[in-house]
This record gives structure tokens, C-alpha cells and sequence, in this order.
């Protein structure tokens, strides 16, 4: 049978809130009878940080790797466009990165495969002014790995696929797809979509835009965040994202110049 018929059957989120303590029972790797069934016909978005990573460890451009390896995908509950990883064309729609042995950037593979068989999901406490993470299980039929290997908690799964310091980085970005999920079905400008999308997908573009457009005439950036985010990537990915929170959600976090009017125009490098 093949892979995408396998793939959709029997998929369930099961409904139980999972804290970082809690244990589950899993087990993956070469030995298992479905190695690899789950490294294909995946609607895979990627972070910013996965796009920087993937990118360097191939040796591309960011144009190259969005090129070559990507398309673009609207996120479905907020509505805002990020990029995925393309499948192959073949019957089996495989991840370009499957190999006979397994994942080929295994070391730098996205936070999204990190994460599987469990999902992250991030919960507003309003009343603390915060948010909380949780986690679940996704359960396929074809994933044979669940509950047939020793029990190990959520967090003890975190550390072991290095999911911390590959989410850490986007933490931010992950507040701003939650808060536009959050919002609802309200419009956002279309050129607003266009910034988030550069911002998400594109550093050496969005480095462009800020230092050879009018965005220094426009927002106040002091020498010092000019010079990190001139050589930095990692840098230049969180002050985008504090800039997008400006631009999407009207936060004061990158202020105008005040001489600046609001309508003042810029275009996308
Ligand atoms: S990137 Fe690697 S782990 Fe992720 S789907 Fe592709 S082959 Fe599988
Ligand atoms: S056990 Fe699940 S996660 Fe591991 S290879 Fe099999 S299908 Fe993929």
C-alpha cells in the first residue's frame, strides 16, 4: 500500500492536555517496521529558525533553499503565509531530505519533526497575562512506534530531540501566529501578510529591506541593534519579530520617529 494511502488513516489528536512531566510510551528509529512511513505527504510548515538552519547547513542562499525546496502555505486557523517543505513528486510524495537511511539533515531536521508523534500548543492565560504551553499526541495508524517502546515524559522527549533550542529562537513568532489565531477571522492588509512572509521566510531580504529602504528613516534603531542585526541572523530574526508585532498588532515595541507620518510608504526589498 502505498505511503499516502497509509498517511490520513486513523489520524487522531487524542484530546488529553499532556504536561511536561507526563510520561508516554514510545519508541523510533532505523529498527521499527515503519521507519520513514512518516516522512511523507506532510503539509510541513517551516519556522524562520528551521529556513536558517536547513539553509546554512546545505550551503544555499535563502533564495536557493525557498526555490528548491519550499512553497508557500497559509497557516490555517490564522490565515498567515509561511513556507513548507515541498514534496517530491513521486507516488509517495517523500520528504526531499528521505533517504534510504533515513533523514539527511537529521542534525538540523525542522522543529516539526522533531516534535512528532507529540504537538505543542500554546494557551493564553488571560488572567496571568501569559502563555502557557501544552502538549499532545497525534496518533497515526501507520506510526507503530506509540506505545510499544519504554515510558518517558514529555520534557525527557523535549531534551532528547534537542526541541528546546531549536524553539527557543522563535518563541516569539509562535506568540504572534497564536495571538492571530486568537483574534479570528479579522482582515489583515495584504501588504502586511507580505512583511510577516518575508520576515518568516527570508532573513537576507528582510536585512535588505531595513537597511536599503526607508525603514531607519521611518523607526528608531539604535547603532548598536543596527550593527548586531547587519551581521547576525539570529538577531535580525527577533528584532523582525518585535517589529511584526508592531506591524500586525499595532505594539509600540520598534517605535516611529516622531517627525515620520504613520503613512509614510515602504516597500518589501
Ligand atoms: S526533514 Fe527529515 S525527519 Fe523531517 S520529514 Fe523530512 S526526512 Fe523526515
Ligand atoms: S515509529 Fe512513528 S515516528 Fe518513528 S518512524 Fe515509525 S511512523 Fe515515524
Amino acid at each position: 500500500m502505498a505511503i499516502t494511502e497509509l498517511r490520513g488513516m486513523d489520524r487522531v489528536i487524542v484530546p488529553i492536555k499532556l504536561e511536561p512531566g507526563t510520561k508516554f510510551i514510545f519508541q523510533c528509529g532505523p529498527g521499527v517496521p515503519c521507519f520513514k512511513l512518516c516522512c511523507s505527504a506532510l503539509y510541513l510548515p517551516l519556522t524562520p529558525y528551521d529556513i536558517l538552519r536547513l539553509r546554512n547547513h546545505l550551503g544555499l542562499s535563502t533564495d536557493e533553499f525557498l526555490l528548491q525546496y519550499t512553497e508557500p502555505f497559509i497557516l490555517p486557523r490564522s490565515g498567515l503565509p509561511v513556507a513548507r517543505l515541498k514534496m517530491q513528486d513521486n507516488e509517495e510524495k517523500t520528504c526531499p531530505f528521505l533517504s534510504e537511511e533515513g533523514c539527511k539533515v537529521y542534525e538540523v531536521r525542522p522543529l516539526a519533526c522533531r516534535y512528532y508523534p507529540l504537538g505543542l500548543g500554546i494557551f493564553r492565560n488571560r488572567d496571568e497575562g501569559r502563555n502557557e504551553d501544552f502538549y499532545y499526541l497525534v496518533k497515526e495508524g501507520f506510526c507503530q512506534g506509540l506505545d510499544s517502546g519504554p515510558e518517558i515524559t514529555v520534557e525527557e522527549y523535549r531534551q532528547s530531540q534537542g526541541i528546546p533550542e531549536t524553539e527557543e529562537p522563535v518563541k516569539e513568532w509562535a506568540e504572534i501566529v497564536m495571538k492571530k489565531e486568537s483574534l479570528g477571522p479579522i482582515e489583515v492588509p495584504e501588504k502586511s501578510l507580505q512583511l510577516f512572509f518575508m520576515v518568516s521566510t527570508n532573513p537576507e531580504r528582510f536585512r535588505r529591506f531595513v537597511f536599503e529602504s526607508k525603514f531607519l528613516e521611518i523607526f528608531e534603531v539604535d547603532q548598536e541593534t543596527q550593527d548586531r542585526i547587519r551581521e547576525d541572523d539570529l538577531a535580525l530574526l527577533q528584532f523582525g519579530f518585535r517589529w511584526l508585532k508592531s506591524v500586525l498588532f499595532g505594539e509600540d515595541l520598534i517605535k516611529r520617529r516622531k517627525e515620520v507620518p504613520k503613512h509614510k510608504k515602504m516597500k518589501p526589498a
